[in-house]
């Protein structure tokens, strides 16, 4: 084949190709013993009630360092693990290390209401993946009703139906479910009423937009008034601006999460975070102003 199309268009092919197929081929590699190695950590970003100021949980995102490619953004390597299968294991090293994390800060009597945890499509297609979910629960001893999993939109693309059951069976369990970058995709609206979701994650593009004209305006109040309709939970994703947070309130968006309030934070720094707001909250027990932010 290389003969055939000339020798140049083959070493352009080559050398095209050769940066990310590089790339992947060298995350692959090390990704293949980062649990052993012990190279990935969890951070975790709060997530907070509009309303009242009240921290409604945390979302745990997977964080990887590797002593030769240094950090490795999971733009970079959730994809390769999809495709590889990688993140199977990876995957329930999350669940298992963000319910660990979860139990230890409400036994601590931290203010923690939720843990979220993001979900691969591949980790929710497999057949024992209720039990691997069941088995991490009662091995960390946390509750069901304070796990929310994150799914993508995409989940709603091709054939929803067949996530159903998996879904009924995690909301049996008292799990949440949220749907992830929500608005990106194309999902069939009527069919996602049906679905056994709690709450939409408005994607960060969308409250990007909202300080940049009535359109982008319009789009997310359409979506809030829309999830509310479905009655589910709404988040905004992304929230960098008050601006964007006078905006959220006014359309009743129940709960917001981006840099405003806090970028991810180590462990260490999200227990910090969390006694912080235990204190705030004690002081203020009695006021029914608690707005920090
Ligand atoms: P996501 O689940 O939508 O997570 C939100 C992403 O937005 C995070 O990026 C977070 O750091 C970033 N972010 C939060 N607030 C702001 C903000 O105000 N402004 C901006 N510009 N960005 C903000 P991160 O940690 O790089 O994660 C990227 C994506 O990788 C996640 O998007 C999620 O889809 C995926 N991911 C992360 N951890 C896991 C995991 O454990 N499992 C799976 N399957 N996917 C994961
Ligand atoms: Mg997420
Ligand atoms: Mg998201
Ligand atoms: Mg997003």
């Amino acid at each position: 084949f290389a003969k055939r199309i000339g020798r140049n268009t083959f070493k352009f092919y080559h050398e095209s190709m050769n940066a990310s197929l590089l790339k992947r081929l060298t995350i692959e590699n090390h990704l293949r013993q980062a649990i052993e190695k012990g190279e990935f950590t969890l951070h975790y970003q709060p997530q907070v009630e509009l309303v009242s100021g009240q921290l409604s949980g945390m979302e745990a995102l997977l964080r990887w360092h590797n002593s030769e490619l240094g950090n490795v953004p999971p733009l970079e390597f959730i994809s390769v693990a999809e495709e590889n299968g990688l993140i199977l294991p990876i995957g329930e090293w999350v669940l298992r290390e963000a319910c660990q994390q979860a139990t230890i800060w409400i036994k601590q009597g931290l203010p923690l209401q939720r843990m979220a945890v993001n979900l691969s499509v591949k980790q929710l297609s497999q057949p024992d993946f209720i039990e691997t979910v069941q088995h991490i629960l009662i091995e960390t001893g946390l509750e069901g009703h304070r796990l929310e999993l994150e799914v993508t939109e995409s989940l709603l693309e091709s054939d929803p139906s067949r996530f159903i059951e998996t879904l009924t069976a995690l909301k049996d369990m008292n799990i949440r479910i949220a749907v992830d970058d929500f608005g990106n995709g194309y999902s069939n609206m009527s069919r996602m009423k049906e679905m056994p979701f709690d709450c939409l994650k408005i994607d960060r593009s969308f409250i990007n937009n909202i300080g940049s004209g009535s359109m982008g305006r319009s789009i997310v109040s359409t979506i809030i008034a829309m999830a509310k309709t479905m009655e589910k939970r709404v988040i905004a994703e992304g929230v960098e601006t008050t601006s964007q947070v006078d905006f959220l309130r006014i359309q009743q968006c129940h709960e917001g999460q981006g840099y405003l309030f806090s970028h991810p934070l180590s462990s260490k720094h999200a227990e910090d975070f969390l006694r912080q707001r235990q204190s705030l909250s004690n002081q203020r027990n009695g006021t029914d102003d608690v707005k920090p932010f």
